[in-house]
């Protein structure tokens, strides 16, 4: 449950564990035991007493968000006991939600918990933002800021595909490692380490075609200084600022966007909603064919899920963070 609304990075004490008894299904309602659950850094704005395009929880919630699981009960004619499902369910062991609003996990043979990340929001998400709004030409270079994340990492591999230059940045040696050892990415540049705008003179040194913006704040103003005329952005998140409680300070280098007469665009993957089956199976075939590489970082326990989510504001995670829960 949410405690108490966070002040900056949340602590231990904005999270309560509570118990209950097991829900029971209604009419149509399914009742779903928790197998992997999903860490989401928009999570972070549903905590906050703000509109937005997710609603913002009320304390004492308990919090939801993406779940696969196993159908424990069905009042629901398309599912039976033992299906596998996913949806957005409560963080709990056992969620009862509409059968209308859960779907089979299909992952053609790859892991469930791929349903929630590589599969799933995070896989959609970049392929809407790399085939849609950034839309690259072969020979482009691109960058991708949080490149080793569930997003970040297969952007890259999604603009590989469209034959560009893939340059990624991420907070780590092992991160960069990861890009350009296992994913194939061109360069990789470690932000706690480099400058990053020096970095990207060696590592885009034809300047920078398109920019999937994943983190906002100092790496994106580093970054703009690379563009080039005609350039397109992505902005596809802010992590950087999630925890900011004043007004955040970038991206400050605007004038630049003039000078490149450059294009830059958000978008919301829930937008492409009649479109996620097309995503989803372009995606599991990329998989299958090992074209797209994945990894996950799971924590086990509903208990630590709080832990899971700080941790994507820590950089913890490489490939998508999802929570193990193993409830009898
Ligand atoms: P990730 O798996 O990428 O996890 C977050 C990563 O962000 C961390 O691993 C960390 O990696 C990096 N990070 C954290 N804080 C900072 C910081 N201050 N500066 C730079 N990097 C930081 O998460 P997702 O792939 O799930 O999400 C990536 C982004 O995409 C987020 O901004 C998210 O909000 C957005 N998003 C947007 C959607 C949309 O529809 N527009 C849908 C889904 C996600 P590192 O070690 O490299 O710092």
């Amino acid at each position: 449950m949410l405690a108490q609304r966070p002040e900056g990075v949340p602590g231990d004490d904005d999270f309560d564990l509570v118990e209950a008894d097991v829900p029971e299904p209604g009419p149509r309602e399914v009742l779903v035991r928790t197998r992997y659950l999903s860490v989401d850094p928009y999570m972070r704005g549903r905590m906050r007493d703000e509109e937005s395009y997710a609603e913002p929880w009320a304390v004492g919630d308990v919090l939801q968000g993406g779940v696969v699981g196993e159908v424990a009960e069905s009042n629901h004619p398309d599912f039976e006991a033992g299906d596998t499902v996913t949806g957005n369910l409560r963080w709990a062991d056992y969620a009862v939600a509409a059968g209308d609003d859960l779907v089979r996990v299909e992952t053609g043979g790859v892991s469930d918990s791929a349903a929630l990340g590589v599969l799933g929001m995070p896989g959609r998400t970049a392929y809407f933002g790399v085939t849609d709004v950034l839309d690259p030409d072969p020979g482009d270079t691109v960058v991708v800021s949080a490149a080793a994340g569930a997003v970040g990492s297969v952007v890259g591999q999604l603009a590989k595909l469209n034959g560009c230059r893939v340059v990624g940045i991420a907070g780590s040696d092992a991160k960069i490692d990861f890009l350009t050892d296992d994913l194939g990415f061109d360069a990789g540049i470690n932000y706690a380490e480099a400058d990053v705008a020096d970095a990207l003179g060696d590592a885009a040194p034809d300047g920078v075609d398109g920019y999937f913006d994943n983190v906002g704040g100092p790496i994106t103003d580093a970054v703009f200084e690379h563009l080039n005329v005609r350039a397109s952005v992505a902005v596809c998140g802010q992590i950087a600022l999630y925890n900011e409680e004043g007004v955040p300070t970038g991206p400050r280098k605007l004038h630049t966007l003039v000078e490149k007469r450059a294009r830059v665009e958000g978008f919301l993957v829930g937008d492409y909603a009649p479109r996620f089956e097309e995503a989803t199976e372009r995606l599991v075939g990329w998989v299958q064919e090992g074209e797209i590489a994945f990894r996950e970082t799971v924590v086990d326990g509903l208990e630590n899920a709080p832990d899971a989510f700080v941790g994507l504001f820590e950089g913890e995670n490489v490939g998508k963070q999802v929570v193990r829960v193993e409830s009898e």
